[in-house]
């Protein structure tokens, strides 16, 4: 007997993954409803000037979920499979995110459809900023503060800021540099924000391995995805004693049971722009990759990764989410019903959104912190939104992904509570 899987948009699976906390923790009827949508939508459609001289026309979204706790805040993703439906899902996450990690945000989403690979860096220069400018007073340093994602890095948030910057009175100019994070150091960037989230990852791990007696020294563990959350995550894990064993990015996808030096590999990485061709290990097909057996899985590139199709291969005993939404609400299940741990996207990776924040408040301060002090803050805020999760899915005795939305839930509730609904 053949079993049809339905399968489902990103956006339906944040709904589903909200309505089973919603009803676990009996979420106000009203605030239900607020949370079920985003609050602003953006689309832009804006020309840009290509090399050869012809223009192109390009289209950017920003979502807004939500701004019940802070500005909105979120990342800028340039792929060709950005869409409304996914740029909402994103944008939805980051909403909880910000809730759990206890930081003043609320969450958004933005990106343009484009393989950026195609275009040449002076292109991409014009794209940014055009889009920069097409966005308009939909962002700013105390109303929307965008960040790197996918195929984004401090090259292009530098781009924003001096788009941005140039567009406002010069007397605002350097009172504005908090409009982006993830900046490069030299323009206002904070010390650490770079592995920021894969120090997240990592710091989850360490806890989940304390509390589980696991000992990391003898893991092994497999990456998918080597850009910014994997190998920062690859490399931070390898410190404490544990095995890279498989790797897979958009390139190919790489084995090698003796372990794979991830610093040697992001080396290679930032030549060579993908995993494959790397020396010291052996080809594997793609799609035995997740079927590979070790201790820790670190996905850390795409959505719905870990489906009704594949969840059954996972041989692992703790999935860590670098990435946003790799496991869709069927492949929890099957994750579940296999006693696998999963720590959930939305505390997993929230390292990054924690240092954009301290990034945010040295802007606005004029400081500059070290590196001691940016991690040292940085695990104390990740240990406590981790303790949140843990402690609620013991009480409720649920799953850590729904668990961490009644924390979200939870806060954001009182807020609304509290502030009542203009008018
Ligand atoms: P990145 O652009 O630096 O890296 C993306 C990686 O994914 C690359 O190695 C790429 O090869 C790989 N990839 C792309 N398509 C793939 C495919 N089909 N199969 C396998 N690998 C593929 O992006 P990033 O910033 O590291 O983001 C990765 C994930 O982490 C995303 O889900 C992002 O939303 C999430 N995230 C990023 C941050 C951050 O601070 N950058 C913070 C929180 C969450």
């Amino acid at each position: 007997m053949s079993v049809v899987c339905e399968k489902h948009s990103v956006y339906q699976n944040v709904v589903m993954q909200f309505n089973k906390a919603a009803d676990l923790m009996n979420l106000d009827r009203d605030v239900r409803q607020i949370l079920s949508k985003p609050m602003n939508e953006i689309m832009v459609n804006f020309p840009v000037r290509m090399d050869d001289g012809r223009v192109e026309m390009f289209s950017g979204y920003r979502v807004q979920h939500n701004n019940a706790l802070g500005p909105f805040k979120g990342g800028l993703r340039f792929h060709p499979a950005v869409n409304i439906d996914e740029v909402r899902a994103l944008a939805t996450w980051m909403t909880w995110k910000s809730a759990i990690a206890d930081i003043p945000y609320g969450g958004a989403k933005g990106g343009i459809q484009i393989d950026p690979g195609k275009y040449s860096q002076t292109e991409l220069e014009r794209i940014t900023r055009r889009f920069t400018y097409a966005l308009g007073s939909n962002i700013g340093p105390e109303y929307d503060i965008p960040a790197p994602d996918v195929n984004t890095n401090p090259l292009i948030m530098a781009w924003i800021l001096d788009t941005f910057i140039s567009t406002v009175s010069p007397q605002m100019r350097n009172a504005s540099i908090h409009v982006v994070t993830g900046k490069p150091i030299e323009s206002g960037g904070s010390i650490g924000r770079g592995k920021a989230t894969g120090q997240g990852v990592v710091f989850c791990i360490i806890e989940w391995a304390k509390d589980n007696s696991f000992d990391l020294s003898k893991a092994t563990y497999t990456v998918q995805g080597f850009g910014n959350v994997g190998s920062w995550a690859a490399k931070l894990l390898a410190e404490q004693g544990s095995k890279l064993i498989a790797v897979q990015d958009h390139t190919g996808t790489i084995k090698n049971s003796n372990g794979i030096d991830p610093f040697q590999l992001a080396d290679y990485v930032a030549e060579h722009r993908g995993i494959a061709g790397f020396p010291d290990a052996e080809v594997m097909k793609n799609e035995d990759f997740l079927g590979t057996e070790a201790d820790i899985f670190i996905p850390a590139a795409l959505e719905n990764q870990i489906t009704a199709e594949t969840a059954s291969k996972v041989k692992v005993k703790l999935v860590a989410e670098g990435a946003n939404g790799p496991t869709d609400p069927e492949g929890d299940k099957i994750l579940a019903q296999k006693n696998i741990a999963v720590i959930p996207d939305v505390l997993c990776n929230s390292g990054g959104v924690i240092v954009s924040y301290f990034e945010w408040l040295q802007n606005k301060r004029s400081e500059f912190w070290d590196l001691e002090e940016v991690d040292r803050k940085l695990y104390k805020k990740i240990y406590g939104g981790y303790v949140r999760v843990r402690d609620t899915a013991k009480k409720y005795n649920v799953d850590w992904r729904t668990a961490a939305y009644v924390v979200a839930l939870q806060r954001l509730e009182i807020v609304y509570k509290e502030r009542g609904i203009f008018p």
